[in-house]
Protein backbone atom coordinates (compact mmCIF):
# COMPACT_ATOMS: atom_id res chain seq x y z
CA UNK A 1 0.00 0.00 0.00
CA UNK A 2 1.61 3.53 -0.57
CA UNK A 3 0.99 5.25 2.12
CA UNK A 4 2.87 2.23 4.22
CA UNK A 5 5.12 1.83 0.97
CA UNK A 6 6.15 5.28 1.87
CA UNK A 7 7.77 4.16 4.96
CA UNK A 8 10.49 1.57 3.55
CA UNK A 9 11.24 4.04 0.73
CA UNK A 10 8.27 5.91 1.17
CA UNK A 11 7.04 7.00 5.11
CA UNK A 12 5.66 9.97 3.42
CA UNK A 13 2.36 11.51 3.81
CA UNK A 14 0.21 10.78 0.59
CA UNK A 15 0.74 13.21 -2.13
CA UNK A 16 3.98 14.10 -1.13
CA UNK A 17 6.90 13.71 -3.99
CA UNK A 18 9.04 10.16 -3.36
CA UNK A 19 12.34 11.03 -2.66
CA UNK A 20 13.97 7.46 -3.90
CA UNK A 21 11.98 6.49 -6.98
CA UNK A 22 13.56 3.37 -6.28
CA UNK A 23 10.13 1.59 -5.72
CA UNK A 24 8.39 2.71 -8.38
CA UNK A 25 5.36 0.26 -8.27
CA UNK A 26 3.66 2.88 -6.05
CA UNK A 27 2.89 5.27 -8.82
CA UNK A 28 0.34 2.35 -9.71
CA UNK A 29 -1.17 1.40 -6.41
CA UNK A 30 -4.58 1.55 -6.23
CA UNK A 31 -4.63 2.52 -2.61
CA UNK A 32 -2.90 5.80 -3.98
CA UNK A 33 -5.55 8.15 -1.88
CA UNK A 34 -7.09 5.88 0.71
CA UNK A 35 -9.29 8.78 2.35
CA UNK A 36 -11.62 5.88 3.51
CA UNK A 37 -8.46 4.72 5.89
CA UNK A 38 -9.11 1.33 5.16
CA UNK A 39 -5.55 -0.08 4.94
CA UNK A 40 -4.77 0.28 8.65
CA UNK A 41 -6.55 -0.24 11.61
CA UNK A 42 -7.74 2.72 14.08
CA UNK A 43 -7.06 2.52 17.70
CA UNK A 44 -9.64 0.47 19.41
CA UNK A 45 -10.96 -0.85 16.58
CA UNK A 46 -13.92 -3.47 17.44
CA UNK A 47 -13.30 -6.79 15.82
CA UNK A 48 -16.49 -6.94 13.79
CA UNK A 49 -15.14 -3.20 12.29
CA UNK A 50 -11.64 -4.80 11.58
CA UNK A 51 -12.66 -7.51 9.98
CA UNK A 52 -15.06 -5.35 7.30
CA UNK A 53 -12.69 -2.46 6.84
CA UNK A 54 -10.02 -5.32 5.96
CA UNK A 55 -11.86 -7.37 3.42
CA UNK A 56 -12.82 -3.94 1.65
CA UNK A 57 -9.14 -3.23 1.45
CA UNK A 58 -8.62 -6.55 -0.14
CA UNK A 59 -11.23 -5.87 -2.65
CA UNK A 60 -9.24 -2.96 -3.51
CA UNK A 61 -6.02 -4.83 -3.61
CA UNK A 62 -7.89 -7.46 -5.68
CA UNK A 63 -8.15 -4.71 -8.70
CA UNK A 64 -4.28 -3.32 -8.21
CA UNK A 65 -2.15 -4.03 -10.60
CA UNK A 66 0.99 -3.58 -8.36
CA UNK A 67 -0.53 -6.80 -6.50
CA UNK A 68 2.12 -8.80 -6.30
CA UNK A 69 5.06 -6.14 -6.32
CA UNK A 70 3.25 -4.78 -2.96
CA UNK A 71 2.76 -8.34 -1.50
CA UNK A 72 6.66 -8.95 -1.95
CA UNK A 73 7.58 -5.62 -0.46
CA UNK A 74 5.36 -5.99 2.50
CA UNK A 75 6.74 -9.58 3.24
CA UNK A 76 10.52 -8.69 2.69
CA UNK A 77 10.42 -6.01 5.02
CA UNK A 78 8.41 -7.24 6.76
CA UNK A 79 5.58 -4.95 7.44
CA UNK A 80 4.04 -5.35 10.45
CA UNK A 81 0.51 -3.60 10.24
CA UNK A 82 -2.01 -2.85 7.75
CA UNK A 83 -2.95 -4.73 4.60
CA UNK A 84 -0.30 -5.13 1.82
CA UNK A 85 -0.79 -7.03 -1.77
CA UNK A 86 -4.25 -7.94 -0.01
CA UNK A 87 -3.11 -9.82 2.92
CA UNK A 88 -3.21 -9.25 6.45
CA UNK A 89 -0.44 -8.62 8.95
CA UNK A 90 -1.38 -11.87 10.23
CA UNK A 91 -2.02 -13.54 7.04
CA UNK A 92 1.60 -12.71 5.86
CA UNK A 93 3.25 -14.11 9.54
CA UNK A 94 1.64 -17.48 7.83
CA UNK A 95 3.44 -16.53 4.60
CA UNK A 96 6.53 -16.02 5.85
CA UNK A 97 6.01 -18.95 8.32
CA UNK A 98 5.42 -21.39 5.54
CA UNK A 99 8.38 -19.86 3.58
CA UNK A 100 10.53 -20.82 6.06
CA UNK A 101 9.60 -24.14 6.26
CA UNK A 102 9.85 -24.81 2.46
CA UNK A 103 13.21 -23.16 2.63
CA UNK A 104 14.38 -25.57 5.60
CA UNK A 105 12.69 -28.65 3.46
CA UNK A 106 15.39 -29.26 0.86
CA UNK A 107 17.98 -30.31 3.30
CA UNK A 108 15.17 -33.33 3.92
CA UNK A 109 14.58 -34.41 0.06
CA UNK A 110 17.69 -35.99 -0.12
CA UNK A 111 17.01 -38.34 3.03
CA UNK A 112 13.61 -38.93 1.74
CA UNK A 113 15.07 -40.19 -1.87
CA UNK A 114 18.01 -42.21 -0.42
CA UNK A 115 15.21 -43.97 1.66
CA UNK A 116 13.29 -44.37 -1.16
CA UNK A 117 15.54 -46.18 -2.84
CA UNK A 118 16.20 -47.98 0.02
CA UNK A 119 13.09 -49.17 -0.10
CA UNK A 120 12.56 -49.99 -3.80
S1 LIG B 1 -2.02 -4.30 -3.51
FE1 LIG B 1 -3.41 -3.24 -2.12
S2 LIG B 1 -2.14 -2.32 -0.53
FE2 LIG B 1 -0.80 -2.88 -2.26
S3 LIG B 1 -0.61 -1.04 -3.51
FE3 LIG B 1 -2.29 -2.26 -4.33
S4 LIG B 1 -4.16 -1.51 -3.34
FE4 LIG B 1 -2.40 -0.78 -2.15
Amino acid sequence: MIRAAARSGPARPVGSPDPSQENPWHTLAACRRDEAGLFFAPSKEPTAARLAREEHAKQVCGGCPVLLACREHALAQPEPYGVWGGLTAAERRVVLARRRRRAAEPALVPVQRDRGRIAG
